[in-house]
């Protein structure tokens, strides 16, 4: 049978991919359907034909799957953002459930763990401390702030995100009004001119400390001190700053950071930890949740006082200061200067004197310290190595370092099971073993998880 563009077809659809697309099939022939839910019967219209497979939209939906429901944003369907708000919450957790456990089995050959059931959330809503909102124009000029409509970088207007906070919808007011009172343009991807390219939003949830960072494709805003101005009307306004980006690319942020008002940092609280957060800093999206993540990973490295342990990617030091208080000594590593500073400022607010923080790649700064080590006749070691990399996962030469310095266990915290089922199933290669497993909804509506693992040395 050759399949074509634009042919119809009723399918019923059987699973959810991992980016949150329907999965059905005719005779073998495998569809991919944006927007399609499994148990949905659909009439799938085909937009594009490969040999084996292909990728349809719905072009009519005959018998709705149980699981569908409504979504409570209007632009659900539109938006990249929330890729399965029409499925329902619960059936939301078990496709993030199976979703770690497949990819563990499959990609990492990992059995024989205890997995525990995903932590979601009561309320899935106006979880979100972080927006970026991306500015440009429409072809009269107009400009337009919003989202990315899903895998484009074409702007769907809106100013309420249902995942987001409140607050979010006035600052992208009042730049939208700085903007078009003083003529200040939109920065334009095809010709690299234009100015404001994107708004950033935080939020610290404990203290209500709200940070607002303009990204400008200029070395100033004009009239910023009228924005300035006007946003410090905003209820918890603490922090008001742009930052330079000149580059052309879809990197949201440059490395400069002017500071317009305050002192360039919000502080939240996780637990009972206080944290300066900069505009450049990483730092978790979910306050809920992270504390729920944070304390597994503190359980999975049972800490009794004498340890000695390693934070690799630690961005502003939440896990290092979470896990310092239990243990003898913590060393964090992370990329990102300005994080560093944050972490180095965040042990000193907390009264914490067992931390220490090094810039650099984590693969990079853990082989020399272990080289380094070697040299004066030492063999670096550690009771706990936790890591906590982005989504492409670990480097094979940090994995190497990780398992010379024999530490009794590794605690991988993760926001994608596939990187994470690669590099656990290396470390069980070579003397760990995974044991227990505690997946995270960090992030309702959306397709992504994030998984704490703790895994063992084998013989120790
Ligand atoms: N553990 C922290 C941060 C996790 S996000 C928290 O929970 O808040 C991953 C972090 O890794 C980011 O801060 C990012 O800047 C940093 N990073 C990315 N690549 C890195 C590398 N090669 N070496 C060290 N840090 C890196």
């Amino acid at each position: 049978m050759n399949y074509k563009k634009n042919d119809i077809y009723t399918i019923n659809i059987e699973n959810l991919g991992n980016n949150g697309e329907g999965i059905g099939r005719i005779d073998g022939y495998t569809l991919f359907v944006k927007d399609a839910l499994p148990g949905d019967v659909i009439k799938a219209r085909i937009t594009k034909a490969n040999k084996n497979y292909g990728y349809a939209r719905v072009e009519e939906i005959i018998t709705p799957s149980e699981d569908r429901t409504e979504p409570v944003c209007e632009q659900a369907a539109r938006c990249g953002g929330c890729q399965i708000q029409t499925l329902s919450y619960e059936a939301q957790l078990e496709f993030k459930q199976r979703l770690v456990e497949n990819n563990l089995k499959r990609i990492g050959k990992i059995e024989n763990y205890h997995m525990n059931p995903i932590i979601g959330m009561e309320q899935p809503y106006n979880y979100r401390n972080k927006a970026q909102f991306p500015v440009g124009e429409d072809k009269d000029g107009n400009i337009k702030i919003g989202f990315y409509a899903g895998r484009t970088h074409s702007i769907i207007e809106s100013d309420v995100c249902h995942i987001g906070i409140d607050e979010n919808r006035n600052v992208v007011y009042l730049v939208k009004q700085h903007m078009q009172k003083y003529g200040i343009k939109a920065y334009n991807e095809q010709t690299g001119k234009g100015i404001v390219r994107h708004i950033l939003i935080r939020k610290a949830f404990a203290t209500g400390q709200i940070m607002v960072c303009i990204v400008i494709n200029a070395d100033n805003l004009p009239h910023h001190v009228q924005l300035t101005e006007e946003l410090l009307k905003i209820q918890g306004m603490t922090s008001i700053s742009l930052n330079i980006n000149k580059e052309k690319g879809n990197v949201i942020l440059g490395r400069k950071v002017i500071n317009l008002y305050g002192d360039g940092y919000i502080t939240d609280m996780i637990g009972d930890v206080k944290f300066r957060i900069s505009p450049l800093a990483f730092y978790q999206v979910n306050p809920a949740q992270t504390n729920k993540l944070y304390s597994t990973a503190l359980k999975y490295a049972g800490l009794t006082g004498n340890e000695t342990v390693w934070d690799l990617y630690c961005g502003i030091g939440t896990i290092s200061l979470f896990l310092a208080k239990n243990a003898k000594s913590v060393k964090g590593v992370e990329i990102i200067p300005q994080a560093i500073d944050n972490a180095r400022d965040n042990a000193v607010i907390n009264d914490i004197q067992n931390a220490e923080f090094f810039v650099g790649k984590a693969e990079e700064v853990l082989p020399a310290y272990y080289d380094e080590q070697k040299k004066n006749g030492i063999k670096a070691t550690a009771d706990v190595i936790v890591v906590d990399p982005p989504r492409k996962g670990c480097d094979m030469t940090l994995l190497d370092t990780i398992v010379n310095m024999t530490p009794k266990k590794v605690v991988y915290v993760s926001c994608d099971s596939a990187t994470l089922a690669r590099d656990a199933g290396y470390l069980e290669k070579h003397g760990y073993k995974v044991v227990e497993v505690q997946p995270v909804d960090m992030f309702p509506h959306t397709v992504h998880v994030e998984v704490v693992t703790c895994l063992q040395r084998v013989n120790s």
